[in-house]
């Protein structure tokens, strides 16, 4: 049992209290209260959700996504398929294309479902697009599984062997040598700047050849009534088993809990670091101080008066816009953000919430949600550098806006302890720290003290909505409550 004095709490020890209710938070409770155990979550915030949370941060009847928007991995991870989260309220709201990709004087690329119309589009490297993927399509939930969690036997070892082999590559002189045409490159460039990493790193191209597959698997898509219908879906289940939710109790010292046999942390390394420093060895802690939590973001919402005037209006079919051109000059803004700083023409994420999810803004209206990458801590608005990049291929956009709310760095670390420095995935994923986050240990998510485990998005597969961090965490506490 952890020492709990002094404490609030007056009943019986609980199997586990876990604390944090991000999304990995709450599966890691669920994952618990399903195998019979008693958990409770406790939350900094009064809102639960953490990295899915919706709020009104413009004008009245527009409702934008603070955090994470749109959600490929939330539909295809093993974890949250095994939910029944329609039957909790969530309902997804579908694109009719994942990804649109702008160019300066051409056709936006889309990425769609379909490889062979996806292909079909992309010039001289049509075929060697299909060539790429159609290995990977047939049982992807195997690779999916393979991929999404911590280093282990593979149960598709020749499909895992053949994507890591291709994936290993440096994305950028991977793509300019695989593919003939700017518009290949340039949907490829697009996927792999969600790694938030030079794209001459070993790996990157891993990360990009998961977006644009998970692209032929589902059409990524928005949460109706904005990402906290996610977490409110999560919780109601979680409540349903017999779990319980606290929030608005920021954990300080691990003495303000209730009795446990083990305590999962939502937590970045940095906060396991603190509140179990005098429970955990001090090399361990030293090695979580260690951590590196990579780049962060500055982010923009609006109150838009009508959709975003894309130049070429098939954008606006897609849920996530990779605004920032050719490969090379993706590559080149990334590069400068890893090297701490602000690139002229930054890579820009958009998410077109409204276009399919009409409850996001009033009738008529759009919402409009961006960012781009900026270096850890930085306090510099790059609102004039986002919007000449959004003029860039939708002229007339800031006609059309209402009411602008920008959020920095600190903002971010403001609203949730994890994204420390305004980091939005839990911390560098590059081949040093993908496997081996928060350090390198056989089973990442325990820790030396066998009551403490840590189960955010700094554990393995890493950022996004997907659970699976929660999950093997709550395996492997599990094991321990046997
Ligand atoms: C701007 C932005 C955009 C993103 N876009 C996407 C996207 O489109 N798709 C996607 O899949 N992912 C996206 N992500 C990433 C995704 O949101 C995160 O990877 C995910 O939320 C991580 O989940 P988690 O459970 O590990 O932690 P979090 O979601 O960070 O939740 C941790 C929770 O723990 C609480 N907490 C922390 N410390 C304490 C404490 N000491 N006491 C009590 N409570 C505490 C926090 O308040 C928070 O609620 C985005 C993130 C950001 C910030």
């Amino acid at each position: 049992m952890l020492k709990s004095n002094p404490s609030p709490y007056q009943h019986d020890p609980l199997d586990a209290v876990v604390i944090g209710s991000g999304p990995n938070g709450l599966v890691a409770a669920i994952e618990l209260a399903r195998a019979g155990r008693s958990v409770t979550v406790v939350e900094a915030r009064d809102q639960i959700g953490g990295g899915l949370h919706s709020a009104a941060l413009t004008l009245p009847g527009y409702l934008h996504d603070v955090c994470s928007a749109c959600h490929p991995m939330g539909v295809l991870s093993p974890a949250f398929q095994n939910l029944p989260l329609a039957e909790h309220g969530l309902r997804w709201a579908y694109p009719q294309a994942s990804v649109a990709h702008p160019l300066d004087d051409e056709p936006a690329v889309l990425l769609q479902r379909s490889l062979a119309e996806t292909a079909a589009d992309l010039g001289p490297d049509a075929r060697t697009y299909e060539r790429l993927f159609t290995p990977f399509l047939p049982r992807p939930e195997v690779l999916l599984a393979d991929l999404l969690g911590p280093l282990r036997l593979p149960r598709g070892p020749l499909r895992m062997a053949r994507f890591g082999l291709q994936g290993m590559l440096p994305a950028a002189s991977h793509f300019r040598w695989r593919f003939k045409g700017a518009r290949a490159r340039a949907l490829l460039a697009g996927c792999t700047a969600h790694s938030i990493l030079p794209f001459d790193r070993l790996f990157t191209s891993a990360v990009a050849m998961i977006f644009a597959l998970t692209g032929h698997l589902t059409d990524w898509p928005v949460a109706t009534g904005g990402s906290q219908s996610i977490a409110a879906a999560l919780a109601s289940y979680l409540r349903s088993l017999g779990g319980t939710i606290e929030t608005g109790r920021m954990i300080t010292s691990l003495d303000e809990l209730p009795p446990s046999r083990v305590v999962l942390l939502d937590t970045s390394p940095d906060q396991l670091a603190r509140l179990g420093e005098s429970q955990l060895p001090t090399g361990y802690v030293r090695r979580l101080r260690r951590f590196r939590y990579g780049p962060g973001v500055f982010k923009l919402d609006y109150a838009l008066a009508g959709p975003i005037p894309w130049r070429d209006p098939r954008v606006l079919e897609a849920s996530t816009v990779h605004v920032g051109g050719t490969l090379d000059e993706i590559a080149a803004a990334e590069s400068e953000v890893s090297r701490g700083r602000h690139p002229d023409r930054p890579f820009v994420m958009v998410v077109q919430q409204s276009q399919f999810d009409p409850t996001r803004a009033p009738a008529g209206k759009q919402t409009g949600y961006m960012y781009c990458h900026v270096p850890a801590g930085s306090d510099i608005d790059q609102t004039e550098a986002i919007e000449r990049q959004i003029e860039r291929f939708a002229p007339g956009f800031r006609d059309l806006v209402l009411a602008r709310h920008a959020m920095r760095t600190s903002d971010f670390e403001r609203l949730n302890p994890n994204c420390v420095g305004g980091a939005v995935t839990g911390g560098v994923a590059d081949l040093y720290q993908l496997f081996t986050r928060p350090v390198a240990r056989l089973d990442p998510y325990s820790t030396p003290n066998p009551r403490l485990f840590i189960c955010s998005a700094s554990t393995p597969p890493g950022g996004g909505v997907h659970g699976m961090c929660g999950w093997f965490a709550a395996h492997s506490a599990l094991k321990r409550l046997r």
